[in-house]
Order: C-alpha cells, then structure tokens, then sequence
C-alpha cells in the first residue's frame, strides 16, 4: 500500500507539484489538496495522513472546539483504517492527542461520554 492508493480510496488528491510553502514531511491540507512527500508507508503514517484526509473533509461550521475535531478525527482515522484499509493503528499513536483532548475537556461543558472514554489516561497495559 502507498499514500497514493490511500489518496485514491478516500478521493483526495497528493499534490503532483507545488511551490513548496507546505512541509510536506509533516504533512499539511490545503484547498482539496494534501501535501505529503513519498515514503515508506507506516502506521504512524497512515494515521498522520488520515488526520490530514478528516481536516480536509471536516467542513463543519461554526468549527467546533480543537479537543473534539481531534477526537473525532482520531476516532474516524482509526475506524476507517480498520474497517476499510485492514489495518490497525496502535492506540499508542493517539497518546498526545488524547492528552490534549483530556485536558481541555475538564473545563469543557456538554462533552460526550464517548469523548472522555477516548481521552481517559490509560494504563501503560493499554498501550
Ligand atoms: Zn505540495
């Protein structure tokens, strides 16, 4: 599998060739486009790029909070690698993300049960 073929399945498309403005190793989405250089294709790769495919395709408005577009985010990256690419993104990759998401939602209101399940410090057994 490649980022290309990935791309392909969710209908988006790699920047062929820009100006160069974006880091393309870390990776960044701009006007239904990802910028994202070739490399060998990871876990913590798939998940990066799948984070930049849900940016990409969030036109949710008003934009809600950071802490939920990263839980939703990180909730449908896992899910549709699992369910659609057959792959597992280890829970581990998540870990500063769900340390973000835990600590602004103890000063958030209205958070969903399914957020702080998500966010909650595990045990290293869980990692
Ligand atoms: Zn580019």
């Amino acid at each position: 599998m490649t980022y290309d073929d990935v791309a392909r399945q969710f209908g988006v498309q790699r920047c062929a060739q820009c100006d160069g403005s974006y880091d393309h190793r870390i990776g960044a989405q701009d006007d239904a486009v990802i910028h994202w250089s070739d490399r060998v294709f990871t876990r913590a790769g798939l998940r990066n790029f799948l984070l930049l495919v849900a940016d990409l395709s969030d036109d949710s408005q008003p934009k809600p909070a950071k802490w939920q577009r990263l839980w939703e985010h990180n909730v449908w990256a896992s899910s549709v690698a699992r369910k659609e690419l057959h792959i597992t993104i280890p829970t581990r990759l998540s870990a500063a993300d769900r340390a973000y998401v835990w600590w602004h939602i103890q000063s958030a209101t209205d958070v969903p049960a399914a957020a702080r399940a998500w966010a909650r410090p595990r045990k290293d057994t869980d990692i």
